[in-house]
């Protein structure tokens, strides 16, 4: 049994400019060595304390700036209480919720997979990253150019560069990358460790970690192989979050390589300190809200589903729990199952 079948990998990269002149340049990434506590970041930008405004199909929402669900920094955005739980599929294929400002998160429906995964468009001064591209069959390119150019009109700008970057090479993640490679304006990385590594700078996977500069927005970039070879983590100084795919989230936490898996979940929480994430972001939802209960395999309505966004708790505890495990096996928690392949 599999998540997520092992779909193709992206093409070339591809490099230039959106919506204007191109250029050569693909990012400057800086090494960081293991390091030290990371700040808030430096920039007003990330829109702290922004009223959602979901543009589409995203229900009510809840609580405020404050919420008890985040980790132990301040969420400075909103969060759906629900999500589209596909139900009702007159809603669009693809719900965007504005965060703040400059973070939007982006959910296929149900109704057109069952994986229903979920992307991310983090925006900075210079350019703005998009964390994977669906499962296929939505028009993911014009949602998130719909998405990038209401925010050039905000922001009275031009152009920015888009980089699009994949948590994993896993098919329900990388489905939408031909939509993008070719475009004028962005880049696609391609998800296979030798492209990340050429892309980001990495030499010495996957215990190197890299910073990301996308314009007083800084990204760090985490190996995590142990769900797939190339997975990575993505930490985002700017809104708190620490995006970790499909190796945690609120759901079935598929293991393909254990030993690896339990060195990447250490890494994780060895560089990433308790106080400088707000929250843990995933890929998916498959847990209801019923702790220690999940949707079957491949259902498509997920009615009263449990809260995209984990916390740094639920990090510890997986840590301790695969770091407990003599052997891999399967093991139930509140808000996800650890599932050894
Ligand atoms: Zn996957």
């Amino acid at each position: 049994m599999t998540c997520c079948g092992t779909g193709e990998l992206a093409g070339e990269s591809s490099t230039g400019m959106l919506g204007g002149t191109t250029t050569s340049s693909t990012g400057d990434p800086t090494t960081s060595s293991q390091t030290e506590a990371t700040t808030s970041g430096t920039s007003s930008d990330t829109g702290a304390g922004a009223e959602t405004t979901s543009t589409q199909s995203v229900t009510a929402d809840s609580g405020g700036s404050e919420s008890s669900t985040g980790g132990t920094r301040l969420c400075g955005g909103e969060l759906p209480a629900q999500w589209p739980d596909g139900l009702d599929c007159s809603v669009p294929e693809i719900a965007v919720h504005r965060y703040d400002a400059n973070t939007f998160i982006l959910r296929q429906s149900l109704c057109t997979s069952f994986e229903g995964p979920f992307l991310y468009l983090l925006f900075g001064e210079d350019r703005v990253l998009l964390e994977d591209t669906g499962a296929g069959g939505i028009d993911v390119a014009q949602a998130v150019s719909d998405v990038i150019e209401q925010w050039l009109v905000d922001n009275q700008r031009g152009a920015i560069e888009l980089v699009v970057v994949n948590s994993h090479a896993h098919g329900d993640h990388v489905a939408g990358n031909p939509m993008f490679e070719g475009q004028a304006g962005v880049t696609v990385v391609t998800p296979s460790v030798a492209g990340l590594s050429e892309f980001f700078g990495i030499d010495d996977w996957p215990t190197q970690i890299v910073q990301y500069d996308l314009g007083a927005r800084t990204i760090d970039v985490i190996p995590i192989p142990g769900h797939q070879q190339s997975h990575i983590a993505l930490f985002d100084h700017g809104a708190g979050w620490l995006l970790t795919g499909d190796t945690l989230y609120p759901g079935r936490l598929y293991i393909d390589d254990f030993p690896a898996y339990v060195e990447s979940i250490a890494r994780l929480v060895d560089h990433v300190p308790a106080e400088a994430v707000c929250n843990v972001m995933g890929t998916h939802v498959e847990m209801t809200n019923v702790p220690g209960v999940d949707f079957d395999f491949g259902a498509d309505e997920h009615p009263d589903e449990h809260p995209l966004q984990l916390d740094y708790a639920h990090l510890l505890e997986l840590r301790d729990a695969v770091e407990a495990m003599d052997s891999p096996q399967i093991e139930i928690h509140d808000d996800f199952i650890v599932y050894p392949l």
